[in-house]
């Protein structure tokens, strides 16, 4: 494994508020970031916004002010939501910041001078009355307008492209030597049956239609176009080709960094045919890793405000807290597969996992220890019973296997493996009932044993949920009586490390929802009722 990490989001278009499809991106991304950083890894982790394009000089237009001021004021609600669920990006990159338009000009012209860009002519289906091209899919078969319904009609216009052709055999032979670009792998034989195997068209990196863009210096009617623009974002963040290299040099030129790009299944074919291309016409090296998430759905159901099922996730992280919406997001929906979103599911998930298991298990652990023996955690005194040593193999293989799941942004299941340390805790103490050993003066030390493990238990479980529930963890580290420095990840092995704390009774983590009151509020909710 390499010793440091570059972890991105793609950045979003701000033609509109986000929606928990962009949150659970993001949180997932952080989740990863916290998890690398958390074990002691260095991890730069880059979200952002992408500023330019037609749709949101037309945004700007109808809201009578200018396209920067339109996107500022949409970028501000980005920065609050990421606040609000304590995203822990370290830069946040926008397109129109001059250290990414100097840097995308600069790539510009060296693709020109190199021959990989080329001025020719782009054909399009032309809406005269919204001055925009689409393109055969996006007419469709009425060939009309998406925008305004209107009838469009071929037309050309002059456009400066990428010459795809050049690269596409040193790609395959990428894919073929790294397996594990990208992930799932179904999607690079989508990638070269869909779109290499019919023959990659040139790509088109500039437009005259609209002016909202970063402008061509050699030709300045023309202003880049969308992709060349924005992916380069992942290296003009870093300072790529700017004065202040060291960023690049760390985290993108440096082998032992792995650069991984987090996308959607909808900007795949641009992420993984034609990023890699634009990097290797820069001579600077590919990304080590691009997972595909799938989509979050709304019942089943593809989100659209006029079918009124958006989930806005201000008013959701507002009434139910930060880790319940990051757990729900994690646990949910297995990353990298399509999932849906109902409140039936998320009540139900707050309440099994995060109410029922895991926080009433500190509840009764802290509580007994209390109660049985005057709120100090009992010593380690090794393995007083087999279901000592078999709670002690089943935390130490937890940790394990969620390491290795998360290495492999298989952040589902690294959950689900602490859910289950957790479950079995509390089944430990069903079998070693610890209010039988409670009332048999010889039976002490076992008891002891007991909370000790329970502690123990608790330790871990908190420990690996913390990239998760990133305020619950902490406070249950505080009713265990755990210092930040005694809470570091690098303690998880240590086996005495309980010994003796005084526990602290608090609040219960999660409080459980009654679903016949949340379920109609979230789903007012959704039809943007509230
Ligand atoms: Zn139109």
């Amino acid at each position: 494994m390499k010793k440091r990490f570059y972890i991105t989001t793609p950045i979003y278009y701000p033609s509109a508020k986000l929606h928990i499809g962009h949150a659970y991106c993001t949180t997932l991304t952080d989740i990863f970031a916290r998890s690398k950083r958390e074990r002691g890894y260095e991890c730069y982790f880059l979200t952002g916004a992408d500023e330019h394009g037609l749709k949101i000089e037309k945004n700007a237009e109808a809201a009578g002010v200018t396209p920067q001021a339109f996107v500022d004021n949409i970028v501000e609600g980005f920065y609050k939501l990421w606040d609000l669920l304590k995203i822990s990006n370290d830069d946040f990159i926008r397109t129109t910041q001059t250290r990414h338009t100097e840097t995308v000009q600069k790539i510009f012209t060296r693709m020109l001078n190199k021959g990989d860009i080329y001025l020719g002519k782009y054909e399009g289906w032309y809406c005269r009355y919204c001055e925009s091209f689409w393109t055969d899919t996006q007419a469709g078969p009425d060939k009309v307008c998406p925008d305004c319904g209107r009838p469009v009609q071929k037309a050309e216009e002059e456009a400066y492209f990428f010459k795809t052709s050049k690269y596409v055999d040193s790609l395959m032979k990428f894919f073929d030597e790294n397996p594990k670009f990208l992930i799932p792998e179904s999607r690079k034989n989508e990638m070269i049956n869909t779109f290499i195997k019919p023959g990659l068209d040139d790509l088109c990196v500039s437009r005259t239609s609209f002016s909202w863009g970063i402008p061509v210096v050699e030709n300045p009617k023309h202003v880049v176009y969308v992709w060349l623009d924005a992916l380069t974002n992942y290296i003009t963040a870093l300072g790529y080709d700017s004065k202040d290299d060291s960023l690049f040099k760390k985290y993108w030129e440096d082998e032992e960094t792995e650069i991984i790009h987090i996308l959607g299944a909808d900007i795949t074919r641009f992420h993984a045919i034609y990023w890699p291309m634009f990097l290797e016409s820069l001579g600077i090296r590919k990304p080590d890793r691009e997972f595909v998430h799938g989509l979050l759905m709304m019942k089943d159901s593809k989100m659209s405000k006029s079918k009124g099922n958006v989930v806005d996730p201000y008013p959701l992280v507002e009434k139910y807290g930060v880790d319940a919406v990051r757990y729900y997001l994690a646990r949910e929906v297995n990353f990298g597969s399509d999932g849906s979103f109902s409140p039936e599911q998320f009540v139900e998930r707050i309440n099994v996992d995060l109410a029922n298991a895991y926080g009433n298990l500190l509840n009764r652990t802290v509580s007994m220890i209390n109660k049985y023996f005057q709120g100090t955690i009992p010593a380690y005194q090794g393995q007083k019973t087999d279901f000592d040593g078999s709670l002690e193999s089943m935390i130490e293989l937890t940790i394990d296997s969620y390491e290795k799941a998360m290495d492999d942004l298989k952040i589902t299941e690294a959950l689900t493996y602490v859910n289950e340390l957790v479950n079995r805790a509390n089944k430990y103490i069903d079998e070693t009932t610890p209010w039988v050993l409670a009332k048999d003066s010889e039976k002490v030390d076992e008891l002891a044993s007991v909370m000790n493990h329970l502690s123990r238990a608790l330790f871990v479980a908190s420990r690996l949920y913390h990239p998760v529930l990133v305020t619950a963890s902490d406070k249950a580290f505080t009713q265990l009586g755990l210092s930040e420095e005694k809470a570091l990840y690098e303690n998880v092995h240590d086996k005495h490390l309980l010994d003796n704390l005084t526990v602290n009774k608090g609040e219960p983590l999660f409080p459980r929802l009654d679903p016949v009151v949340e379920v109609p509020f979230i789903n007012e909710l959704m039809s943007g009722n509230k």
